[in-house]
């Protein structure tokens, strides 16, 4: 495959090369007529979703008319990530099987496109549009800064490179990806750039309060109470980590049906796992199926759990990443909890 930039592992930020390729690829999908597909990962996350819908509105704007966007499984979006552009969604059956320019967002790799993954070969010109250290340099272009703090900073600035003006709806889904990536601001990646980036979104006329309400600071009763429950069965390791500590919690299917939740609820309880203080690392896992789990794991600096989740198949950040694990909870802590051992 010819990959124009980033080769796997590698630090390095995109060159003005590859900014240049990136830009060249995108205007390969402006010539009239051509056919453009936007992808993003399964199970999207705000930053998957935002970046897609965001450089979609900005595609919108420079006269592209046959566009798709889309991820693998079923077309269903949690309600705190409702966005603007959501009409542009189709679902994955209905996508271009060849269109003249794919891009993808938010994936590390071509697991994260599931039945879609094909596409990279049909499509006329592939570009990736992503921020995981872990990407392992797939796509025909690829754009690739793992100092980002979320694909829509890359998005973003593709944007602006291609003369495209903010509008609020373009504006609202690149703020979502970008406050929901770094949690609101507080991650380890928040730099100058990010809040430079964050003023110009919010000068565009977004509503940051309604926002911030509607994706962190709402959540069903049934909810709350679910996660009270979850939250007292945590446990505390010490020693674990080489002495640095993991905690972990275990959410199953009983606990979705006995409180009637919709499982993307869970995906912001590790956040209350990650705040307890003895632990360097800590664990979530969702059941998905009776031996089927999707695995959080976040370090606060200590360990590296990008290398984990890698390990056990997934992928993610060094300090937030995650993996579909198989078996017992029990099978799956014991897995990390051994090679977190080995990382110390
Ligand atoms: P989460 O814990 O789901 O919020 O995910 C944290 C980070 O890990 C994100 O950057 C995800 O892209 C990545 N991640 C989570 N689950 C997987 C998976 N099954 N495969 C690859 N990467 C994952
Ligand atoms: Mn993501
Ligand atoms: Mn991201």
């Amino acid at each position: 495959m010819n990959t124009t930039t980033l080769a796997a592992g590698t630090t390095g930020r995109p060159t003005e090369q590859d900014w240049a390729a990136a830009v060249n690829a995108v205007r390969s999908g402006l010539r009239p007529g051509a056919r453009v597909l936007l992808v993003c990962h399964v199970n999207p996350d705000g930053d998957a979703l935002g970046s897609m819908l965001g450089f979609a509105q900005g595609l919108r704007k420079l006269g592209v008319t046959s566009l798709q966007c889309t991820f693998p499984g079923a077309l269903s979006v949690p309600e705190p990530l409702h966005m603007p552009a959501m009409d542009l969604l189709i679902p994955e059956g209905a996508a271009d099987p060849a269109p003249d320019l794919l891009v993808t967002f938010d994936a590390a790799s071509e697991s994260r496109l599931g039945a879609l993954v094909d596409r990279l070969e049909t499509a006329t010109v592939s570009l990736v549009l992503d921020h995981h250290a872990s990407n392992t340099g797939f796509g025909k272009v690829s754009l690739v800064d793992p100092c980002a703090a979320a694909t829509s900073v890359v998005a973003a600035e593709l944007l602006r490179r291609l003369d495209v003006p903010l509008d609020r709806e373009m504006a609202e889904c690149l703020y979502i990806a970008l406050v929901t990536d770094t949690g609101s601001f507080k991650f380890d990646l928040t730099t100058p750039e990010v809040h430079e980036l964050a003023a110009r979104l919010v000068a565009a006329g977004i509503d940051v309060g309604a926002i911030s309400r509607r994706i962190f600071d709402s959540r069903p009763f049934g909810a709350v109470r679910m996660f009270g429950e979850v939250m007292g069965r945590a446990q505390l390791e010490p020693e674990s980590a080489g002495g640095r500590g993991l905690v972990y919690a275990v959410a199953t299917l009983d606990d979705l049906a006995k409180h009637q939740q919709p499982p993307y609820v869970l995906e912001a309880l590790i956040d209350s796992v990650r705040c307890v203080a003895e632990a360097d690392v800590a664990l979530l896992l969702k059941q998905v199926a009776p031996a089927e789990w999707a695995v959080s794991m976040r370090s606060k600096g200590g360990a590296d759990v990008s290398r984990i989740a890698v390990e056990l198949g997934g992928g993610g950040h060094r300090l937030a990443a995650g993996f579909t694990g198989h078996g017992t909870a029990e099978q799956i802590i014991d897995a990390v909890r051994g090679r977190l051992a080995a990382q110390f």
